[in-house]
């Protein structure tokens, strides 16, 4: 655990949350800023940087998306869609430097990029 990261300090208990859904090697819960109707944050539980660190270790990144997908199912995302998105370094705006799949959904998310 990484005592200055604030994912793990969400992990490790000390910063309260409203989880949905947890497994051996992840927890998932809701956003405290949401951006969608359903705007849910999956993490590791082990401390990975960002998607290229996660990605060095594949069974990692393995329960990472297989938790964001039993969100989405648990949030009943699948029939109207959702989006799952990992922002990683400056140009994406990454805020919080311990990786995490943000699933968004419960209404239309519109176009993939503000920027196009
Ligand atoms: P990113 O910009 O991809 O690093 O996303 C960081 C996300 O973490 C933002 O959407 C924040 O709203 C969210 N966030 C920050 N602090 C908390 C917290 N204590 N509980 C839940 N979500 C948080
Ligand atoms: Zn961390």
């Amino acid at each position: 655990m990484d005592t200055e990261c604030l994912f793990c300090r969400i992990v490790a208990g000390e910063i309260p949350t409203t989880v949905v859904h947890e497994t051996d090697t992840t927890i998932a819960f809701r956003d405290i800023d949401p951006k969608a109707a359903v705007h849910v944050l999956v993490i590791p539980k082990t401390h990975y940087p960002d998607i290229v660190a996660l990605a060095a270790d594949p069974a990692a990144a393995a329960d990472v998306l297989a938790a964001s997908a039993a969100v989405a199912e648990a949030e009943g995302l699948t029939a109207d869609g959702f989006r799952v998105l990992f922002n990683t370094g400056p140009y994406a705006g990454q805020e919080v430097f311990h990786v995490h799949a943000h699933v968004l959904g419960g209404e239309p998310l519109g176009p993939m990029l503000a920027i196009r």
